[in-house]
């Protein structure tokens, strides 16, 4: 049984159906924070809080083999202004979590982690052996909890991934699960929203970046292949004795001009775009080398930014007619 904290959330979801058809049984432990029950469409669903003592309950209910740890606050913006709800959440309810797989002897740990613990990188594409200089509190909690994965794998008789994402997009292509954020602070949900007439305009956050157009280049990847990638994450550690740390990303960088672009292309409407500020904690361009995850995992991304979009804004439409 895996059991997967945040697993009514976005990726989390996602990663649940696709760990139940490669034939896993799964627990969600999700408090519904963000999350949302009628997500978790697969396997086992508990409502505790993973930094509480509680959760010791659900490892006693399930016979528990491993620990996918979605259970995190994701928002750069937000934790700019709350740096400690982010360093709370994020680091030390982890570390509540990893103790009591300590106590019950579960083994096999992967971690949702991100590009933002890279900051301004060095050079792009991005390999996970730079230096990790975190320029926000979201990266830098993920920063710190991947030091204390490496520490407590150090210590023996445990193993973990960690996977840095890059920028998840798209939703489930059979509509029964997708993006849903409150608020939504996330590119192509919100220019998805002007799209359908929700907003009145998507604004551009900074269009004086040291990129061809001014405006932030990201890796956007679909939350299948994320999802995939846990798959095969997990079976990773199921079979080698070993730890690791993997990019998750396309490998390809598109400019937020150039995201607008493809919606309207994709959704075949225009809509008003502002130009606005810089948002505070926002590298230039995040861009993955993922070589690593595709040769030891054998990991291929399926979707471009295309596919990505559509199936963003099929779900999109769905969200907005119901
Ligand atoms: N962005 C933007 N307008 C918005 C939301 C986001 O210009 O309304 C930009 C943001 O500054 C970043 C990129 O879009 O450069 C992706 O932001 P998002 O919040 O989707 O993901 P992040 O890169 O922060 O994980």
């Amino acid at each position: 049984m895996i059991l997967i904290t945040g697993g009514a959330g976005y990726i989390g979801s996602h990663t649940n159906k696709a760990l139940h058809n490669a034939g896993y049984d799964t627990v969600v432990v999700d408090n519904l924070c963000k999350g949302y029950e009628n997500f978790v469409k697969w396997g086992n669903f508990e409502n505790y809080d993973f930094g509480s003592k509680d959760v010791s309950e659900v490892f006693e209910k399930y016979d528990i083999d491993g620990v996918i740890h979605f259970g995190a606050f994701s928002s750069v913006a937000e934790s700019v202004e709350f740096p400690q709800k982010y360093f709370k959440n994020n680091y030390k309810n982890t570390l509540n979590l990893l103790q009591v797989m300590r106590e019950y002897g579960v083994d096999k740990f992967i971690l949702s982690s991100t590009a933002a613990v890279y900051g301004n990188p060095e050079h792009v594409p991005i390999t996970e052996d730079q230096d990790l200089k975190p320029i926000n509190p979201y990266g830098h909690s993920k920063f710190i909890t991947e030091k204390a994965l490496q520490r407590e794998a150090d210590k023996g008789d445990f193993n973990y991934v960690s996977l840095r994402y890059f920028n998840a997009a798209g939703c489930d292509f059979d509509g029964e699960i997708g993006e849903l954020h409150d608020p939504e602070t996330h590119l192509i949900p919100l220019i998805l929203d002007a799209a359908i007439g929700k907003r009145e305009s998507i604004s551009i956050f900074g269009t004086d970046y040291d990129t061809p157009d001014g405006t932030c280049i990201r890796d956007y990847i679909h939350v299948n292949d994320l999802a995939d990638a846990h798959v095969k994450a997990y079976e990773y550690l199921c079979k080698e004795n070993e730890s690791n740390i993997f990019n998750l990303g396309n490998g390809e960088g598109y400019s937020v001009r150039e995201v607008i672009d493809m919606c309207k292309k994709v959704t075949g409407r225009d809509f008003e775009v502002k130009m606005d500020d810089r948002r505070e904690g926002d590298p230039a361009i995040l861009i993955a080398d993922s070589t690593k995850i595709r040769e030891k995992l054998g990991w291929v991304p399926q979707y471009d930014l295309e596919q990505i979009v559509e199936s963003a804004w099929k779900w999109h439409e769905r969200m907005n007619v119901i």
